[in-house]
């Protein structure tokens, strides 16, 4: 097979795949050992030094699908991150930072940067000159995250990385939302990409992993660390995000096509007061998406007109699950001012734009028309309660 310019649900079905000598099997075999054989001094197998051959495969899967020539994977996606930030990062040095970032990220940087002298400064704008702005010498790295959460804003990734190279800092992307189908950061100028595989690249809510893609030489630099810190992800899990990524393609395709129905269909209806999904024209930052994403993703939010209580709404909902998580094939729900941002006093989720009423959407693969109607069932109980 010429690999060269394979298609995207070619590269997730088969690139990198072990071939079964053996037995001629279809799928890649799962090679579960611990410890291998001395082949020389320079292949010393072992999980933690990232180099079992399903690691190996996934990663090679991974890279490809991210257009990137390197990549590692992780026991979760904070330990993709944290991992590569202090890959990057030491005492006396500093990061600029986009506000909406996972709360997960913004918890790592805000309670553990302090204790190691790293210094950090956020960016409540999307504004380019905002970032630029917050340059200092001793800057190492701006990490933003497009689409964010839970507002969906996009960020221009082409001036992102043209920032950081003018400068001579590492840019990196939390480009888990988009996932590679919708949007390929390294393309756009980026040098890192994280991904919680959490999300999308398990898309079945049974596989916690994390990955990074980037040059040879900046994935050598975190496998440094990685293998000091341990954050491998176990080869069984490895060989079932390999089967997850398979479908890939066709299940982002399908939420996609779903959030973008369901957006305009949300849009429309007068229970509802605000839609943000960037694949809607009514988006701010909508052209933008338009240049730098092929899709518009499988997250959207919306609010409740004011009265109309979110948490009623959610606890009657049938077909859409209340969960933290998302990306799945099923679809989900969380309400950010009760989960994700339940941290932030009040006040400060107002200044971000993240009201009460507000509700996060996961888009599943289920009939778009079975996810309206529970929506619109779920809509009509809370008005008769009201
Ligand atoms: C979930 C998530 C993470 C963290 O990933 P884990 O796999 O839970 O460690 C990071 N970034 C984004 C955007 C996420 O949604």
């Amino acid at each position: 097979m010429n690999t060269k310019n394979i298609g995207f649900n070619t590269i997730c079905t088969h690139f990198g795949e072990i071939k079964d000598q053996q037995f001629k099997g279809a799928i890649s075999p799962i090679y579960l050992s611990t410890s291998y054989a001395f082949e020389d001094v320079e292949t010393k197998r072992y999980p933690r030094y990232f180099n079992t051959p399903n690691q190996e495969a996934l990663c090679k899967k991974i890279a490809k699908l991210e257009k990137g020539e390197s990549s590692l994977v992780f026991g979760s996606g904070m330990a993709a991150i944290s991992t590569t930030l202090f890959a990057f990062l030491q005492k006396g040095d500093h990061i600029i930072l986009q506000r909406a970032i996972y709360g997960g990220t913004a918890n790592l940087i805000n309670e553990e940067f302090k204790k190691h002298g790293i210094d950090f400064s956020y960016v409540d704008s999307l504004s380019i000159e905002d970032f630029e702005n917050k340059i200092q010498s001793n800057t190492k790295i701006i990490y933003v995250e497009t689409p964010s959460n839970p507002l969906l804003s996009i960020i221009d990734l082409n001036a992102i990385g043209a920032l950081g190279k003018k400068n001579g800092i590492i840019t990196i992307v939390d480009n888990t939302f988009a996932s590679p189908v919708n949007q390929n950061p390294i393309v756009l100028g980026i040098d890192i990409v994280v991904h919680s595989a959490t999300k999308y690249l398990g898309g079945h809510s049974d596989i916690l992993a994390g990955a990074v893609i980037a040059s040879e030489k900046n994935v050598n630099q975190i496998f440094e660390v990685a293998k000091n810190f341990g954050g491998n992800l176990s080869d069984f899990t490895v060989w079932m995000l390999e089967r997850s990524i398979k479908t890939l393609g066709i299940r982002v395709e399908r939420q996609n096509k779903n959030a973008l129905k369901i957006s305009k269909w949300l849009q429309k209806n007068e229970d509802i007061s605000t839609v943000y999904y960037p694949g809607l024209k009514s988006h701010p930052n909508h052209e933008l998406a338009k240049q730098q994403m092929k899709g518009y993703g499988g997250m959207l939010s919306f609010e409740l007109k004011e009265g109309l209580s979110a948490d009623l709404f959610q606890k009657n909902l049938k077909l859409i699950k209340s969960s933290m998580s998302l990306a799945g094939v099923e679809s989900t729900i969380l309400s950010p001012h009760l989960t994700s941002h339940a941290l932030l006093k009040k006040e400060e989720r107002s200044s971000q734009g993240i009201k009460d009423e507000l509700l996060r959407l996961s888009v599943g693969i289920e009939e778009k028309e079975d996810i309206i109607h529970d929506i619109l069932q779920a809509i009509e109980k809370v008005k008769k309660q009201y």
